[in-house]
């Protein structure tokens, strides 16, 4: 396949990222520690173009020494940012908004470089991204405490106190994306944050800090620690300077994640993975439903935590609804992370795209039928896999029950409402779903009976950093955005003063 890369243009985001961080252009890239761009210490790590398979960049995970550098950081970084009047944080985080914006093409070229995303789709989470700081920064002066009427003589109100250093650990699907999403409100109320990329996607976010520092945050207030989950993870959820960890990933990472920080203890907040249900029922618009369907389960390559990847369609229905879901995929345009028409990359890396052409040909084997996409890798460079279309799957299946993280859609048919909600529900996960009816009865009782976090009604996919997102059961637990997102980066205290004449 055509990378659409042109060979001129390749080194051009490294470049970029090398002249923002104002380090010379051979220099080694690593972390970002108290306001500099340092090298790494430990284990190299070599980075593949997810366009075409070929080895993009080395560099060095940070080692211990440097995550006790970056705490120490991080500390000096709090107490300054802390410090600072809440009005001047909001002004503060509402220049990086001015700033992401400013750099958006370039923020966005580099993260299609190395993430393998369509630039369509990152020019898209670059303009969220300045939206989310934008949208925090607005609320670092109107979240406040209460003051409680006590039955006693005496004065009740409570203080919202930031916690202190905060891990936030990201998965490499949406690295910038999901880096601002968690880093805003925590940043918003007033904690620092020592961000860990995920080893696959290190770049973007050493720009977003190199930004931060430029806005106006004290240095350390946001420090990135580059490398390995294993090596960087339990030497700083161990340590005493963090008070929270915030987790980004795989279920299997997030258990491993919550007994660390529960250890100590510490409270944790997951975001995990999904297997979500998208119900078609036979009264719905079928066009526009089939149409949200495909990029439901196909955007960003399948790899995006709330994919509704089990696609429940109504019997009556079932086989036109799937020409029309077939006819819809194949005009969704498979393509180069930097080709303009693409809507859809490679995926980010060798494993997943291993992972994602075994787990079809487990659902083959399961018994399940290819109505679109292959069945084995075509010859190509670069982890391209066209949109796949399984029917003939019920919900006891593997490739039903499990997270592929690709883009596979399985379709699996049901008689009624009460069935609809049961496979929905049978499933370990609770991130996201959604139903198509004309019914708005039924809508809301089906929205009100699914476990899900997220649920849409006659659409998919859409979210605002104003509202909540997370999960229910496996899928995690803590809300990472809107005002929700809040709470979790505060404590509480209560002060008790007396008041009543002669107390
Ligand atoms: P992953 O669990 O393999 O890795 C996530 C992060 O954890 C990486 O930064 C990794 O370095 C780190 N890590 C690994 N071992 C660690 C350890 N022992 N201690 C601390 N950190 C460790 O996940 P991934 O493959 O990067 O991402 C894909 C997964 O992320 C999917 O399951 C997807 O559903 C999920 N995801 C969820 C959301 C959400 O909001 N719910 C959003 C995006 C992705």
């Amino acid at each position: 396949m055509n990378t659409g890369l042109d060979p001129s243009l390749d080194p051009a985001p490294l470049a970029w990222l090398r002249s923002i961080l104002e380090v010379a252009p051979d220099a080694k890239l690593g972390s970002y520690i108290g306001g500099y761009s340092i090298a790494g210490q430990g284990q190299e790590i070599t980075l593949t173009n997810p366009a075409d398979g070929t080895p993009s960049l080395s560099y060095s995970d940070m080692g211990h020494e440097q995550v006790a550098q970056a705490l120490d950081s991080a500390i000096t970084g709090w107490r300054a940012w802390a410090a600072l009047s809440a009005q001047a944080r909001g002004v503060a985080l509402a220049r990086l908004s001015e700033l992401v914006m400013a750099h958006s093409e370039a923020l966005a070229r580099l993260e299609s470089w190395s993430s393998g995303k369509a630039i369509k789709a990152s020019r898209a989470q670059m303009a969220a991204v300045a939206e989310i700081f934008r949208y925090y920064a607005g609320w670092t002066d109107k979240f406040t405490g209460r003051t409680i009427p006590v039955p006693t003589g005496q004065l009740n109100y409570t203080l919202r106190e930031p916690l202190g250093v905060v891990f936030q650990i990201m998965p490499w699907n949406s690295p910038l994306y999901l880096a601002a999403w968690n880093a805003a409100p925590a940043l918003a109320m007033g904690n620092a944050v020592l961000l860990k990329p995920s080893e696959l996607t290190p770049l973007s976010a050493l720009a977003l800090a190199k930004l931060a520092v430029q806005a106006g945050l004290p240095a350390g207030t946001l420090n990135v620690a580059n490398g390995l989950g294993q090596t960087i993870g339990p030497v700083a959820i161990e340590h005493s300077a963090i008070k929270k960890v915030v987790f980004v990933g795989s279920t299997q990472t997030g258990r491993r994640v919550n007994s660390a920080a529960g250890a100590r203890p510490i409270p944790c907040l997951l975001e995990l993975g999904g297997k979500s249900a998208n119900i078609v029922f036979e009264d719905a618009d079928l066009e526009q439903a089939a149409h949200a369907a495909v990029v439901a389960a196909f955007s960003n390559t399948g790899q995006n935590c709330a994919a509704g990847s089990r696609l429940l369609v109504q019997k009556g229905i079932h086989d036109a609804f799937v020409e029309k879901l077939m006819a819809a995929s194949s005009r969704y345009k498979v393509g180069a992370p930097l080709d303009e028409d693409a809507d859809c990359g490679p995926i980010n890396n060798a494993a997943q795209y291993k992972r994602t052409w075994d787990m079809i040909a487990m659902g083959l084997s399961e018994g399940a039928s290819l109505m679109l996409g292959d069945a084995q890798p075509p010859a190509q460079s670069g982890y391209y896999i066209a949109p796949t279309i399984l029917t003939g799957v019920h919900n006891q299946m593997r490739i039903a029950r499990e997270e592929v993280f690709g883009p596979v859609v399985v379709v699996i048919p049901f008689d009624t409402e009460e069935e609809a909600v049961s496979i929905a529900n049978d499933s370990e996960f609770g991130l996201a779903g959604a139903v198509w009816t004309r019914d708005i009865a039924r809508a809301h009782r089906v929205a009100a009976r699914v476990r899900a976090g997220i649920f849409w009604i006659n659409m998919y996919r859409d979210m605002h950093v104003a509202t909540p997102f997370g999960g229910y059961d496996n899928s995690g637990y803590g809300r990472g955005s809107g005002e929700e997102a809040l709470y979790e980066y505060t404590q509480v205290k209560s002060v008790w003063v007396p008041h009543a004449a002669g107390q």
